[in-house]
């Protein structure tokens, strides 16, 4: 009798899915599958935030509520458990004779810690392991290079790809499985079992992210099908207000409910079936960008959680509470910055250029120790992937790969430029929200009448700056140049 268990980590799908092909090939009489929550993940960052925050919690308990129902119409069901996973999956698999465990590799210490200890575990009791790479739209097998010799500017990295590299095809869903054994199926906890406050959808979010891979589904057809957003999506992308600016994909790709090879072969279909543009081509091009930041951190290792970086460069961070929670509360005097980090709390979601320009205000204009931005960050996304959030919070500091001297985002003219009209920020800042025009980028430049006018008191219902802007950059360029040159 042949018996295998199945580890699912962020990889929370039967679509596309090598781990439960791998465990079919074997003819197996019996097939586990099983999650494991880990409870090291559910504990503080290194600055005290909770590591999964209320939004990504629910939306994980979401996908695996759907992953149980889709294993149980496959004949099988979802085994859950909650503890030290390679203690847990080790002691499960010689328990019940299991011949091999399958898994997911992930690209980052914290997970390859838990591979490595299961794996040590797994060996001595005499049981095989099938470890498999599968979060990435370009097998490493199929990179020109090895992943220690891949460019460290995106620009070369994409080019040779895109010249020398091919997709794999997704892999065929399997239509049934074989049965679990007798065994306890364990229950899905809810927030309060992990301790997490409680959810509540806010009327303000533009979006709800739903969890599994039913929804990431839904979303991909009325993405590109029904609402044929795809053809527009370079020039709507760099959007901020809405459900439609942006694909909206990433939640499901972090926990892996979505495989971008799916989504590949989606944007293939609508280009033969509808159109082939710039916009087709853009959204395999970010793909690429979240391929770029795993397999570079893959090559630099631990540097990408370093305060230098992967670059070596040691700046005097400061790690000022009080600027750092103005900016984590929306409370700068920056209209672009803190409606952004309000909607981050408020939804666990922000768009990429919001995100860039939170994180570049954080580091080259107030200066504060880019690592407490990262943690905040990975305590509130839904979306949190470590690789694509530490590799771009090094990019935007300054310290990553593609370190190009002190470079910057100008909040209010990208203000101007991405939000116009101040819709965004309306939405965002109550307080300021009866300001009319273009001033809205710049409340401080109000004078007093006019303040009075629209009941508007600066200093008392929203902030003045901060920081002056020019000012803040030049003091922070300092300090870089003098540590770089
Ligand atoms: C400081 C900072 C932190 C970030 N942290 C994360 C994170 O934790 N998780 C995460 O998935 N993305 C992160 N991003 C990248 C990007 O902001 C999000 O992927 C994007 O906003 C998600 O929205 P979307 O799916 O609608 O994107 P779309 O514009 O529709 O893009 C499609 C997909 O391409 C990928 N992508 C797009 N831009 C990037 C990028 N810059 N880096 C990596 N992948 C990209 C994502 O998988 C995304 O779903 C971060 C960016 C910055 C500047």
């Amino acid at each position: 009798m042949t018996k295998v268990l199945v580890w699912f980590r962020n990889d929370l799908r039967i679509h596309d899915q090598q781990i439960l092909i791998t465990a079919i090939e074997q003819n197996p009489d019996v097939i586990i599958p099983i999650y494991c929550f880990d409870d090291r993940q559910f504990q503080r960052t290194s600055f005290g935030f909770p590591k999964t925050g209320k939004f990504r919690a629910k939306f994980l308990l979401e996908t695996l509520i759907d992953l149980r129902i889709s294993l149980q119409k496959l004949n099988s069901n979802l085994i859950i458990r909650k503890g030290i996973p390679e203690e847990i999956i080790s002691e499960i698999a010689i328990k019940y004779k299991i011949d091999l465990v399958c898994f997911s590799q992930e690209a980052t210490a914290e997970e390859i810690t838990v591979e490595k200890e299961l794996t040590k575990k797994l060996n001595k009791a005499k049981i095989k392991v099938k470890s498999v790479w599968q979060s990435t739209l370009y097998h490493p097998d199929e990179l020109p290079c090895n992943i220690a010799n891949i460019p460290d500017l995106f620009t070369n990295f994409r080019k040779q790809i895109e010249q020398k590299s091919k997709v794999y095809s997704c892999l065929k869903t399997p239509n049934k499985l074989p049965p679990i054994p007798d065994i306890n199926i364990g229950k899905i906890p809810t927030l309060q079992d992990l301790n997490l406050p409680h959810y509540q959808f806010n009327p303000k979010s533009a979006f709800l992210f739903e969890g599994g891979e039913t929804k990431a589904l839904e979303r991909l057809n009325y993405y590109f099908w029904q609402k044929d957003c795809l053809k527009d999506y370079k020039k709507t992308r760099n959007g901020m207000l809405g459900s439609d600016y942006s694909s909206k994909f990433s939640t499901w790709l972090a926990i892996g409910s979505r495989s971008p090879r799916y989504i590949y072969q989606q944007v293939q279909k609508y280009e033969e079936e509808r159109i082939k543009n710039e916009s087709t081509y853009w959204l395999i091009f970010e793909l690429l960008w979240r391929d770029f930041f795993r397999f570079t951190a893959i090559k630099y290792g631990n540097k990408i959680f370093y305060p230098s970086g992967l670059q070596n460069i040691s700046l005097p961070w400061q790690k000022n509470w009080s600027i750092f929670e103005a900016w984590c509360e929306g409370q700068t005097g920056y209209p672009l910055i803190d409606a952004n980090m309000r909607e981050l709390k408020t939804t666990g979601f922000m768009s990429n250029r919001g995100r860039q320009n939170v994180a570049s205000f954080l580091t080259k204009n107030l200066g504060i120790y880019w690592q407490m931005g990262a943690e905040w960050f990975e305590s509130l996304l839904i979306d949190y992937d470590v690789c694509s959030n530490w590799g771009n919070w090094n990019y935007t500091a300054g310290i990553g790969n593609d370190a190009r001297g002190f470079r910057y985002f100008n909040t209010i003219k990208q203000s101007k430029d991405y939000d116009y009209h101040g819709n965004y920020l309306r939405h965002w800042l109550p307080e300021i929200a009866p300001i009319k025009g273009e001033k809205i980028h710049q409340p401080w430049q109000l004078l007093a009448p006019e303040q009075k006018q629209l009941n508007i008191q600066l200093g008392v219902n929203y902030p003045y700056p901060i920081v002056d802007f020019f000012e803040s950059l030049k003091h922070n360029e300092k300090t870089y140049l003098n540590h770089t040159s």
